[in-house]
């Protein structure tokens, strides 16, 4: 984006005949166009992003999308289901494709299609090998009374205990979306008894809520946010999380990291988060992106490549 000093200028339509494009225009035509690839950083794991969201469609699209990844160091990626048809889905792409693995929920927007034959799929996916995790699950507060599609929150709340059970009998970690729900989420894992292993996806609270995660022994996973300009006080979250407990994902196609916030987002991006936690916590970018592969391989039980 313009903001970005000394940004790259490969890829910037303004840079090439700008000045025949209206504003509005270059703006949009940046918005649909990829950031180019970062420089390689290897030994990541990208901890969470959604591959048919990407443009992920069969073994030949999921397989374009981890090359691009792995020729910058993004060896596996877990990609997370929202809801019943993408939940078989990702369970089929983790078998086309041995560097991808799944992780499979109700999304708390869908939190009200949790039935009896639902439930039995999902846990019968969830026992897959290749599924390392229960999400994405937990508590949404921002949809509710924006949206008719949103579940209202006592249905997320119970679909919400569900899953944290479904993880405890299953023995994989709980992967949580939250948004805007810090309190009640909390509550409620403490009421339910959280499981071995948590991961707060897309890690968003303030410094409070991180250190409450932390003490709990929670797993926090950074997104590009981090590396939004105005995110200070998550880059103060982002800080003071100990070495074993971090993770970073791209969430993609969503939260395109700084300087190409808004512009398309995919697993490849990756390692622009790893340089901005490194960053944020004063090492160097290589050991970074080691202890975060680490992390994510020791908490979803993925071997080396
Ligand atoms: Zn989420
Ligand atoms: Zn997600």
């Amino acid at each position: 984006m313009s903001d970005a000093p000394g940004g790259p200028d490969t890829g910037d339509p303004e840079s090439n005949g700008g000045e025949t494009l209206s504003n509005k225009a270059a703006k949009k035509r940046r918005r649909r166009e990829p950031p180019p690839d970062p420089a390689p950083l290897p030994g990541l794991v990208d901890a969470h992003t959604h591959l048919a969201a990407c443009g992920g469609r069969d073994a030949e699209t999921v397989r374009a999308i981890c090359d691009h990844a792995q020729a910058v160091g993004v060896d596996h990626v877990v990609t997370v289901a929202d809801d019943m048809v993408d939940a078989r889905w990702a369970v089929s792409a983790a078998g086309w494709d041995d560097r991808v693995y799944a992780a499979v929920a109700l999304h708390p927007m869908h939190a009200g299609d949790l039935n009896d034959e639902t439930a039995a799929e999902l846990e019968q996916m969830v026992r897959h090998p290749r599924v390392v995790a229960v999400g994405e699950t937990g508590l949404d507060y921002y949809w509710p009374g924006k949206s008719d599609e949103c579940a209202p929150l006592e249905v997320q709340h119970e679909t919400f205990r569900w899953h944290i059970d479904l993880a405890k009998r299953v023995g994989k970690p709980l992967m949580i979306h939250n948004r805007e729900a810090d309190r009640d989420l909390l509550d409620i894992l403490a009421a339910e008894g959280a499981p071995e292993s948590v991961i707060m996806h897309c890690f968003s609270g303030d410094r409070n809520v991180a250190r409450e995660c932390v003490e709990r022994g929670f797993i926090l996973s950074f997104a590009g946010t981090v590396s939004f300009a105005n995110a200070d006080e998550l880059r103060v979250a982002a800080e003071l999380v100990p070495d074993d407990q971090i993770l970073v994902e791209t969430d993609a196609p969503f939260l395109t990291p700084h300087p190409y916030r808004g512009q398309p987002n995919q697993s490849y991006c990756l390692p622009y988060t790893a340089r901005a936690l490194a960053e944020v916590r004063g090492v160097a970018d290589a050991e970074m992106a080691r202890l975060l592969g680490a992390n994510a391989r020791r908490v979803y039980g993925i071997p080396l490549p």
